[in-house]
């Protein structure tokens, strides 16, 4: 099947493309069938599998078994608030030393990896100093 241009296409590439949240199918689904009632979830999640096909956009797995997608295709990697559950982007890892570490102690070809961090964003640890209901209530 040739690549046709889609105008529902170009309006899911463009309400990805400033998100920094990663957002899920179901997300972007719920934007933009705003300005395209008769949009289904369906063509939303294969529109989205070939803008990363074509590498527009990729695939974030974090292990929640739902697909995020990332307009970031730069190489990074992502952080997991246990709270929140938001996904950041963390950046600046020396992944080619990583890759080389992997590698001496394996002997296969190895194409590439994933890292996935976690722990607690910066707004829930603020969000816990300023508000400690929690140990109040279960006194
Ligand atoms: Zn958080
Ligand atoms: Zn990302």
């Amino acid at each position: 099947m040739a690549l046709k241009y889609s105008k529902q296409r170009q309006a899911i590439w463009e309400f990805l493309q400033d998100r920094t949240d990663h957002p899920t199918a179901d997300v972007v689904y719920n934007s933009v069938r705003k300005d395209y009632p008769n949009l289904s979830l369906g063509t939303v999640y294969r529109n989205l599998m070939l803008l990363r096909d074509i590498g527009k956009v990729r695939t974030v797995d974090v292990g929640d078994g739902i697909i995020h997608f990332d307009p970031q295709v730069r190489e990074h990697n992502h952080f997991i608030c246990s709270e929140c559950g938001r996904i950041l982007d963390i950046g600046g890892l020396d992944t080619d030393r990583i890759l080389a570490d992997a590698a001496t102690n394996f002997s296969g070809k190895i194409e590439g990896f994933t890292v996935n961090f976690h722990g607690i964003c910066a707004d829930c640890l603020k969000g816990k100093q300023k508000a400690p209901a929690d140990d109040v209530a279960s006194r």
